[in-house]
């Protein structure tokens, strides 16, 4: 039986970070085409106006819980649900990727980011094979889209942020054949080093975007009033509907 949950009209996949890595890795094994979106209150509360992305969140074959504040939504339904964070699950599949030897593509950031990512994930994940990258500032997606398909990768991070990364996968998904894709928002930043995981206390007690806020102020704009307005929501959401 499939176990999703439904916040505020998204469906949410409630599986163990474990069982994401198992049914990817089959997905890759059966050369099937799967979307997986990392959600958070950001991307929810974007997508109740922006009708594209609402659909194309709606068409994902997989939607993870990212961002703490899906993990309060479903608490909230009374659903104990651990977070599944596209950080995570981008180290876990590069390493996967090393060993099993799948193409990966990598695109998203900026270029001397990117860069930076690359150097790392070589140097981590012994192996590895990265058949194709490509920063995430270009606004013809065609031609990317060509070169992806061309190399040949089973696996792609993409890391542009919401929505231009979801966008850009549904319409790979279109011309792929035999490829998991996962938005990633901000982890390459991470991968190169040059922005920090919350450290594990913040991240245990639910407080990353405090820590991530406080060392990047100019997110504080992203989530005010844009957070308050989704855990509101998810009061009446939780009343109304029980799942
Ligand atoms: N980015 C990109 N192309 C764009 C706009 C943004 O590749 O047109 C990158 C940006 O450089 C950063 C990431 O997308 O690496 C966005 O990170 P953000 O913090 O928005 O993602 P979050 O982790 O909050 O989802």
């Amino acid at each position: 039986m499939e176990r999703k949950a439904n916040i505020q009209g998204f469906n949410v996949d409630l599986l163990s970070f474990d069982e994401v890595i198992k049914s990817l890795l089959c997905a890759i094994d059966d050369g099937k085409n799967i979307h997986v979106v990392t959600i958070n209150p950001e991307i929810i509360q974007n997508a109740k106006k922006n009708f594209e992305l609402r659909q194309i969140i709606n068409d994902a074959e997989m939607v993870t819980p990212d961002g703490v504040g899906i993990k309060i939504a479903l608490k909230m339904k009374g659903i104990n649900q651990e977070q599944v964070t596209g950080v995570d699950l981008s180290k876990k599949m590069l390493e996967i990727a090393g060993q099993d030897k799948f193409k990966v593509a990598l695109v998203g950031a900026k270029p001397e980011i990117l860069e930076l990512a690359v150097k790392n994930i070589k140097e981590k994940c012994e192996g590895i094979e990265i058949a194709y990258t490509h920063d995430g500032y270009f606004d013809d997606f065609e031609p990317i889209i060509k070169d992806i398909v061309n190399s040949g990768a089973k696996f792609l991070l993409c890391a542009m942020g919401s929505p231009k990364q979801e966008i850009f996968i549904s319409e790979l998904k279109k011309q792929a054949s035999g490829i998991v894709m996962i938005g990633v928002g901000g982890t390459f930043d991470v991968l190169s080093g040059k922005v920090q995981l919350a450290p594990d206390i913040y991240r245990k007690m639910g407080l990353e975007w405090l820590y991530r806020t406080v060392k990047q102020p100019e997110r504080f704009k992203r989530i005010f009033p844009t957070l308050p307005i989704f855990f509101f929501q998810s009061i009446i959401d939780s009343v109304i509907n029980k799942n």
